[in-house]
């Protein structure tokens, strides 16, 4: 099914944030509604969001995925919300069968759906809902390296017209979260978020994946490592050739830092739908 196309697909970064952003309209949201309008239109989706955490590696394979609502204490409003895109079923096992040829085996299921790290910020991309996606989950029990070689094995995709996104947040502390609106970023957030921001810049993956933790600001910025996972897939999934695109930078709540980036090949980062 579906063959190569004369270019590769960008691989995204989404910082998702709160629940809340569902229901917003903000400059986060605007930027997330102007990626969906300018990439190139997708033949599916692959996520992998920081709220999926498995102890294997597994894929959805569901031909309707359904739209889990992982969060508590929001607004009922947020739970009446539905996002209907369809699955892939034969691209799940296309995936699968790929990996394995590497050596890595991961396991279909059809007992997971879109979780909120996937849906919420897909559903201001493609509000149409009529992309398929498919979820990929993190296996918690590997290593950094480990993620960014799943990245790797992963970055064929791009070539057949399926985006990469990886959905978390490179700083998450929930613990020293401020809920005002106008709330200053912690310090340490800030500079934690510079320093990737400037290996991003460099390509400097290296220090992304194995120092990561040694960083002074680690500790509060990534207080655990699930939210800081996905990035390490989309930079597995990235070309030399590729040029970065920040599409949205700030740290929110004192302690969530929403980077959103986009690497892409260039030329395909405007519109060209
Ligand atoms: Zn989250």
């Amino acid at each position: 099914m579906g063959g190569k196309t004369d270019f590769k697909m960008p691989a995204i970064f989404i910082g998702h944030g709160s629940p809340l952003n569902a229901l917003s309209k903000n400059d986060f949201t605007m930027a997330l509604e102007e990626m969906g309008q300018s990439i190139p239109r997708p033949r599916a989706i692959l996520a992998i969001s920081a709220h999926w955490l498995t102890t294997e590696t597994k894929i959805t394979s569901h031909a309707s995925p359904k739209t889990i609502h992982d969060f508590f204490g929001f607004p009922e409003e947020l739970y009446q919300l539905y996002y209907p895109a369809p699955g892939l079923p034969e691209l799940a096992l296309k995936i699968a069968e790929n990996l394995a040829l590497n050596n890595i085996l991961i396991r279909l299921t059809q007992d997971w759906g879109l979780d909120h790290g996937a849906w919420i910020p897909l559903r201001h991309m493609y509000p149409e809902a009529n992309i398929p996606i498919l979820q990929l989950s993190i296996n918690i029990d590997q290593s950094p390296e480990f993620h960014f070689k799943m990245g790797e094995a992963l970055k064929f995709l791009r070539e057949q017209g399926v985006l990469i996104v990886g959905s978390g947040n490179i700083v998450h502390n929930l613990e020293k979260m401020d809920w005002k609106e106008e709330a200053h970023p912690h310090p340490w957030a800030n500079e934690f978020e510079n320093w990737v921001v400037e290996h991003l810049n460099k390509k400097q993956f290296s220090p992304l994946i194995f120092e990561m933790k040694k960083h002074p600001a680690a500790a509060l910025s990534v207080p655990t490592l699930d939210h800081y996972l996905p990035l390490l897939y989309i930079l597995g999934a990235s070309s030399k050739e590729d040029i970065l695109k920040l599409n949205y930078r700030k740290v929110e709540h004192s302690a969530i830092s929403m980077l959103t980036f986009t690497f892409c090949e260039e030329g395909h980062e405007g519109p060209l739908k």
